[in-house]
């Protein structure tokens, strides 16, 4: 997604996004395009902790600096300040005062579900859903933003918030309220986002949290601009980061939705002719 310029930007020189998540490392980008000085506020030490893992937090924050945006970690907003009715300046966790003439909060999203809590839908972050996207109660369907859905690969309910998701999850709502045989949603978010021009694509769990029980296959060359990272559940694929290419995304999701066991591609699947090799090896067998 690529934001437009705020006509309310005016005269400003300075700006203080609060959240390094995909949208405030957006506006940061718009901001520098049209040469204000862009400072993130992040909570803790990673940009967008959900997509990037450490490495490619900090090649960003490289290419963020280079372009006029300065990324604070571990530094949250205490106070906003301001003069003749707009704001003026912020203070920060660290005692810093930082001059800014507009403020972006960009700090995620909540589903509006209060209205739900007296009644029998079950809910925890969202509307809790089987895969099939049926709520707790019968005849009653979530899908989208809203909706927290069981993952029979993971063992927990997500939510899954982007586009693609929300429409393929409206699309099993609508096929399974019409039709006897269901059909199953195994979500395996893909997004990729363009920060300076430069594509970042995550797809499933690119960062899981107890990073010891996973298998980590990584090629590094973010000297070029490149970086693949593949991570491993036994023989199954569960996750991958993508930095500078995106063409293999698609494969990775299919990989990780049939639940492909890879034993023997492995090292192949960081090769860039991973298809070519896969055939000549299937051939073979
Ligand atoms: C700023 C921003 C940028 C984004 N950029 C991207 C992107 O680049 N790529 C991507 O894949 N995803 C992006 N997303 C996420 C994407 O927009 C959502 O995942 C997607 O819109 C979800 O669709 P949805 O139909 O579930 O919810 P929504 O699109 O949010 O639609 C829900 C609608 O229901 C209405 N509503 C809420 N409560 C009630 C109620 N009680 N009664 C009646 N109506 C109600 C809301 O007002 C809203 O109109 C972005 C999100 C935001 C906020």
């Amino acid at each position: 997604m690529m934001l437009k310029p705020l006509k309310s930007m005016g005269k400003a020189e300075e700006a203080v996004i609060i959240g390094g998540g995909l949208l405030g490392l957006n506006m940061a980008e718009v901001f520098s395009e049209k040469g204000l000085k862009a400072h993130i506020l992040q909570r803790g030490s990673r940009l967008s902790p959900q997509m990037f893992d450490f490495e490619v937090s900090n090649f960003i924050k490289s290419k963020l600096e280079e372009k006029n945006v300065e990324v604070n970690f571990n530094e949250e907003l205490i106070e906003i300040k301001g003069k003749n009715g707009a704001v003026s300046e912020v203070e920060t966790s660290k005692g810093r005062r930082i001059s800014c003439q507009l403020l972006i909060v960009a700090i995620g999203v909540t589903p509006a579900i209060k209205f739900l809590k007296e009644t029998e839908v079950k809910t925890d972050k969202g509307v809790l859903t089987n895969e099939y996207m049926e709520t707790s109660v019968q005849s009653v369907y979530a899908a989208g933003d809203v909706a927290q859905v069981y993952n029979s690969i993971k063992n927990q309910y997500l939510t899954y918030t982007s586009w693609a998701s929300a429409l393929e999850q409206g699309e099993i709502a609508g096929f399974n309220i019409v039709n006897q045989n269901k059909k199953s949603y195994l979500g395996v978010p893909l997004n990729t986002e363009f920060i300076f021009g430069i594509p970042v694509t995550s797809i499933g769990s690119p960062n899981p949290p107890d990073e010891s029980k996973y298998k980590f296959l990584i090629k590094n060359e973010l000297d070029k601009g490149l970086y693949l990272k593949l991570v491993l559940d036994n023989k199954k694929i569960i996750g991958g980061l993508l930095v500078g290419k995106a063409e293999k995304a698609d494969l990775i999701k299919e990989l990780i939705k049939q639940q492909v066991n890879i034993t023997g591609y492995e090292e192949d699947l960081l090769e860039e002719k991973f298809e070519e090799i896969l055939k000549e090896k299937e051939g073979r067998n």
